[in-house]
């Protein structure tokens, strides 16, 4: 569970385009593959979270946080809620499948080090569906039921600071940790 300043990074950025909802980007092939939770990551491993593909974003937007334009695409409030890195936990006949060879098979399960997430994830295509994935805690010693992470942990991973704080232009130092 330690950081490893080799291992890929992830992040995890509130949204808030008038419908808040959460985008996790992990990094693959030098690349941020996207995908949007609406409801956010749930540490209940019988939770399913709806998680619908969208833009790969370059690696430098994993630290941005701030105040999108109306005009522009994503116009809204963005926040890093979590970030950290991950390693791929993805093994057949112990050896390790990369990252985007699942990918293209739709199955990717992934140890989060972050500063609130925790432990294994799975993020599965469904097969019924098109372009549709469920995101989902693995069980593990970091899943747990009781906690609700986005309603109880909402200030920046990064600056400290709410969606409100950021909205309002404050300044990272303003913010109380
Ligand atoms: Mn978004």
């Amino acid at each position: 569970m330690d950081m490893n300043e080799d291992d890929p990074i992830f992040v995890i950025q509130a949204h808030d385009t008038g419908r808040l909802h959460y985008d996790l980007r992990l990094e693959i092939d030098g690349v941020l593959k996207s995908w949007s939770v609406p409801k956010g990551p749930s540490t209940d491993p019988r939770v399913k979270r709806l998680a619908i593909p969208t833009e790969d974003h370059p690696l430098e937007y994993a630290t941005f946080e701030g105040v999108i334009p109306e005009s522009e695409y994503g116009a809204g409030t963005v926040q890093v809620w979590d970030t950290g890195t991950y390693r791929n936990l993805k093994e057949i006949h112990e050896a390790r499948v990369p990252m985007s060879q699942m990918l293209g098979r739709g199955e990717l399960l992934f140890h989060l080090d972050g500063k609130k997430l925790h432990g294994g994830f799975a993020l599965i295509k469904i097969k019924k569906a098109d372009n549709v994935w469920l995101m989902v805690k693995m069980r593990d010693e970091f899943a747990t039921a009781r906690s609700k992470p986005i309603n109880g942990r909402s200030k920046s991973a990064l600056t400290g600071r709410t969606l409100d704080e950021i909205r309002e232009g404050k300044a990272p130092s303003e913010a109380k940790r």
